[in-house]
């Protein structure tokens, strides 16, 4: 990644466009820069992330995961101030 803002490479861009999705969601920022970090290295969810995201299209950050598992955190609870208008779990 560059990072610079005027001739940005495709995985700047890419990560741009990832890090706007996730806001528009609701996700929270931990679990976005997570996601685009892996995106970028072009790794995959864990086990953990796997079980925990329940289909949902929401990968949440390892931290969220973790807290999701041990029930300190609902899933739902993750997604706040979402912008889009389809509520969570009925977007496709
Ligand atoms: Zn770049
Ligand atoms: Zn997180």
């Amino acid at each position: 990644m560059c990072h610079n803002s005027k001739t940005m490479c495709n995985d700047c861009r890419w990560a741009r466009k990832l890090q706007f999705y996730g806001n528009y969601f609701g996700y929270p920022k931990c679990c976005i820069n997570q996601f685009v970090k892996m995106a970028l290295a072009e790794k995959t969810p864990t086990r953990l992330q796997r079980k925990v995201c329940e289909k949902t299209g929401f990968v949440p950050c390892s931290y969220c995961s973790w807290k999701i598992l041990t029930k300190k955190v609902m899933l739902d609870e993750l997604v706040q101030s979402r912008k889009c208008k389809i509520p969570f779990r009925k977007h496709k």
